[in-house]
Order: structure tokens, then sequence, then C-alpha cells
């Protein structure tokens, strides 16, 4: 894996959460992927070591999250598309296939966040 915050783009390796969020005891025991770099890390899905995307820093999480809530509003609040469609529309725009907003970049989050504001806004 490759880290998605840095230019040199890693080594990450597997970890846990006593070493990425010290101060938080209750995931002491989940595994991280962590980049020996830049320190960003990304959780997994459950019960997996598989990562839930690339290793991001504070900003990217931020702006991943944002991009998420503003795309999920697309087809979950304002039902514009349904998810499939959404989706499908936004790998379009952005020309990335499969688009994967866990592994996107803060400038691909922008736009990601931008599209799909226009596109709410739009309808
Ligand atoms: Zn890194």
């Amino acid at each position: 894996m490759m880290c998605g915050s840095c230019d040199l783009r890693g080594p990450v390796h597997l970890s846990t959460g006593r070493y990425v969020y010290p101060h938080r005891l209750d995931l002491w025991d989940l595994p991280f992927w962590k980049c020996d770099n830049c320190g960003a890390h990304v959780g997994c899905h459950p019960g997996t070591t598989r990562a839930l995307g690339l290793p991001a820093n504070a900003e990217t999480r931020a702006a991943r999250r944002l991009a998420h809530a503003v795309f999920d509003a697309i087809w979950s609040k304002k039902k514009i598309l349904s998810r499939e469609e959404a989706y499908a529309w936004l790998s379009h725009e952005m020309s990335i296939h499969p688009i994967h907003i866990g592994e996107l970049n803060v400038e691909q989050c922008a736009r990601v966040t931008a599209l799909c504001r226009e596109r709410i806004g739009a309808s």
C-alpha cells in the first residue's frame, strides 16, 4: 500500500491504535495502517486488516469526511440519484474508475465537494 499524504508515498506498515491514538484506550487493539514517513494513517474494515482507504493526514481526513458528507447527501438525503447512479456519475466526472473517496487526496476531495454542491444546487 502507498501513502496518500506524502511525496515519498510511504513506507506504510500495519500498526495498532496503541501507536496511532495513544490516548484512545478503546482503540488500542484495533489495526491501523500507518506511514512511517509522515505519520498519516487509516483504519480498517471491522474485524479485518483491510484498509478503509489510503493513509491520510488530518487535513486529508477532514477533506474526505466533508467530500463524503456532501456526496452522500446526493443519494441519501436529497435523493437526486440512487447510490449506484451517484457513484457512476462521480466516477465519470472525476475520471476515476472505480472511485473511492477514501483514496482521494485533498485536491481531489475539494473537487468532489464542489461537484456535489453544484449538483445539489442544480436540481
Ligand atoms: Zn506518508
